[in-house]
């Protein structure tokens, strides 16, 4: 039987919650996001970390985090999870995970960069810890100790993990203005270029599926995409530096992504005699 440590320490965490404001602490933060990514291995596929899409993603995570101040107590991992889904997100404390169908879609390092920076800001300003202690999301808590209580039973909503916490938290579009600006920062900070942040929007408004939410927004929603390409647009005019060019996704996780894309179509294939078509 695997042990369930979510509960345990949720409850804990939730009787200790006073009836007025609070905004969980740091190491609160990092325990309940290290809880949380762990019960996610169990449920998600993780990447091996020697496939070259890992590898990759650690690479650009490594490269963004070199740039912060050693006084930043957040502890980051990096991994990949094999979901068709264009998503990507940071558990508070710092556990970051990025979807295959989000990789699919990308171009450039910078691009990755931008999808990270961006998540990165949501641990570095504590958003989540925010928008619970400003009350916006007690149900979220109510429905994390739900679904971990009954984490043996009900597959299915642990499913939802990772979603409830992090890749479709209802962020105000305030807090999404401020994680773009701050992944704006890392990325010149780690000498990106980002002109890549503007790139990732647009191919994923053009990519990414009408009704897929990511980063805050409705993929699919043409004035909501165009208002943050609009607001990076003209942060990147106001800098007077000049970028160095953005790095392509390397080969090695292109060519494992194709494969990947392959199989997965012809399993799709083999499965469809009798069955309904997809969407
Ligand atoms: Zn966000």
């Amino acid at each position: 039987m695997r042990t369930v440590i979510l509960p345990l320490f949720i409850l804990g965490f939730s009787a200790s919650v006073p009836a007025g404001p609070f905004k969980p602490s740091v190491k609160q933060q990092i325990q309940l996001g290290q809880d949380a990514a762990k019960q996610l291995r169990k449920q998600e596929k993780v990447l091996s970390e020697k496939d070259p899409r890992s590898i990759f993603v650690r690479q650009v995570g490594a490269r963004l985090v070199s740039t912060l101040k050693n006084k930043e107590p957040w502890s980051y991992t990096f991994e990949v999870i094999e979901n068709k889904d264009v998503n990507a997100f940071a558990l508070p404390g710092g556990p970051t995970f990025v979807y295959t169908g989000l990789l699919r879609h990308l171009r450039t390092a910078d691009e990755l960069a931008a999808v990270m920076g961006h998540e990165m800001t949501h641990v570095r300003s504590e958003h989540w810890a925010r928008s619970y202690e400003q009350q916006q999301n007690r149900d979220l808590l109510l429905t994390v100790i739900a679904t971990a209580i009954h984490a043996n039973s009900m597959t299915a909503n642990v499913l939802d993990l990772g979603k409830v916490i992090a890749g479709d938290l209802p962020y105000s579009r305030k807090v999404e203005t401020e994680a773009d600006d701050g992944g704006f920062r890392m990325m010149i900070d780690a000498k990106y270029n980002p002109q890549g942040m503007i790139d990732m929007f647009r191919v994923l408004e053009k990519e990414g599926g009408k009704s897929q939410k990511f980063l805050g927004m409705d993929l699919g929603d043409h004035p909501a995409v165009q208002r943050r390409i609009a607001d990076i647009s003209a942060r990147l005019a106001k800098e007077t530096m000049s970028f160095p060019p953005q790095e392509p996704v390397p080969a090695a996780v292109v060519e494992r992504q194709r494969a990947a894309d392959e199989e997965e179509k012809r399993k799709a294939e083999k499965g469809k005699g009798g069955s309904k078509g997809g969407g």
